[in-house]
């Protein structure tokens, strides 16, 4: 049996064809798919990250030409520039989410998929496998790259861009890493064994059947074996198992708290000033999109107003009616709920698009008093708001939105 992750409703497992997806009957979350040599798969994708990430940071990123000047980068530049003009904090982020974490993300699979595929399987492999999970979330490589994108366009008029070997790498690694990812079937990992006594029927959740699903490995563990002190890890993996989040809902409603105080220095102090001829122009996320649209880049003044203003508000103000909903017991619509809570935590790291942004462009226009881009305090506000949000949005437990519903009815 296996215990769906969004609503702890317990299902038979069932054999789905080559290809296949099965979902929850309640919530229509992803339990479970049936990826054809999946392991295989995972580990030529992997391996081929790997090369085009050691390609993407070997060479140029991006050059730009202004009045015979060549400013030429590497991909690195975008955090060490932050770093020079002291926002370190920032440029920790963007060295972490862009380069650190995708890498490590690699590193971790190959580790695992190698001695699988030779039949064997590697020391500490739990451990390492729920060092991938937790940071997987954290690997932004695709909001990286929508980043460089708005950068090139944003720059095409004030100078000469030219994209290194780099970049094309980058934009392979983009595909290899999300197609490696997609193709990795966790019970290639961790076969599938539960408890498949008869008294435990599905039809119920796994908590009201006395049972814990574990999040990393998909077992079913008794919640008497996880209370005895000195067990409250799961034996197959040792991730620590609770019935539900601790404190979901306090925790929560801190992080919200915490992240809409943050929006409000982040949207008052500037982003980025814009140096030009001796004369800045500081820019907030506001100004900046005003600017866009009067220099007629209506499409990137859009993905900007979205990516920086609307997402954070919306998720925030999604997360706020989850939160209350679940404290008014509500059994109000609780599978649109849980599609709500899926697509706020999903969108929410694009936000990250606008600090990639800065950063580029501080590393890129660095040519003293003819043009220089330098980030504002309010990028770090808003950094610390994103990072706060998704923080907000795991520290969610989606389960509680069905104990309540199904208390009620
Ligand atoms: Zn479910
Ligand atoms: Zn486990």
């Amino acid at each position: 049996m296996i215990a769906c992750h969004e609503c702890d409703f317990l299902h038979r497992v069932q054999p789905v064809p080559s290809g296949g997806k099965a979902l929850c009957v309640r919530c229509g979350a992803v339990l479970y798919q049936n990826i054809p040599n999946s392991v295989e798969r995972a580990l030529a994708l992997n391996l081929a990250a790997l090369m085009l990430f050691i390609m993407a940071n070997a060479f140029p990123f991006l050059s730009l030409k202004l009045s015979g000047r060549i400013e030429e980068n590497i991909l690195l530049s975008g955090s060490l520039a932050l770093y020079r003009m002291g926002m370190g904090e920032l440029g920790l982020l963007v060295f972490l989410t862009s380069f650190l974490f995708p890498l490590l993300s690699i590193a971790c699979m190959l580790y695992i998929l190698f001695p699988l595929r030779l039949g064997r399987r590697p020391a500490r492999m739990a451990r390492v496998y729920r060092v991938a999970q937790a940071i997987a979330p954290w690997s932004l490589i695709g909001v990286f790259m929508l980043g460089v994108l708005i950068s090139f366009v944003k720059l095409m008029d004030l100078a000469e861009i030219i994209p290194g070997v780099s970049l094309f790498s980058f934009a392979g690694l983009l595909a290899a890493f999300s197609a490696a990812n997609a193709n990795m079937d966790a019970s290639a990992i961790w076969p599938r064994m539960g408890l498949a006594s008869e008294d435990n029927v599905p039809g119920a959740t796994a908590v009201e059947r006395g049972l814990i699903g574990c999040h990393t490995c998909s077992m079913l563990v008794p919640k008497k074996q996880i209370d005895e002190p000195g067990h409250g890890r799961c034996p197959r993996c040792e991730t620590p198992l609770h019935g539900r989040k601790a404190n979901s809902l306090t925790r929560t409603w801190a992080l919200i708290a915490s992240a809409a105080l943050l929006f409000v220095p982040a949207n008052v102090y500037p982003v980025m000033t814009i140096i030009k001829f001796g004369r800045g122009d500081p820019n907030t996320i506001l100004s900046g999109v005003v600017h866009l649209i009067e220099g007629g880049m209506w499409v990137l003044a859009m993905i900007i107003f979205f990516a920086s203003i609307v997402v954070p508000v919306l998720k925030l103000i999604a997360l706020s009616f989850l939160l209350v909903s679940i404290q008014k017991k509500s059994a109000w619509r609780a599978r649109d709920r849980t599609l709500l809570y899926r697509v706020t935590e999903a969108v929410g790291a694009w936000s990250m698009v606008d600090i990639y942004v800065v950063a580029i462009l501080a590393a890129l226009v660095n040519l003293g008093s003819l043009s220089t881009i330098r980030p504002g305090i309010g990028a770090t506000f808003f950094g610390a708001m994103v990072v706060i949000t998704m923080f907000a949005a795991r520290s969610f437990d989606p389960r509680l939105i069905w104990d309540n519903a199904r208390r009620q009815k």
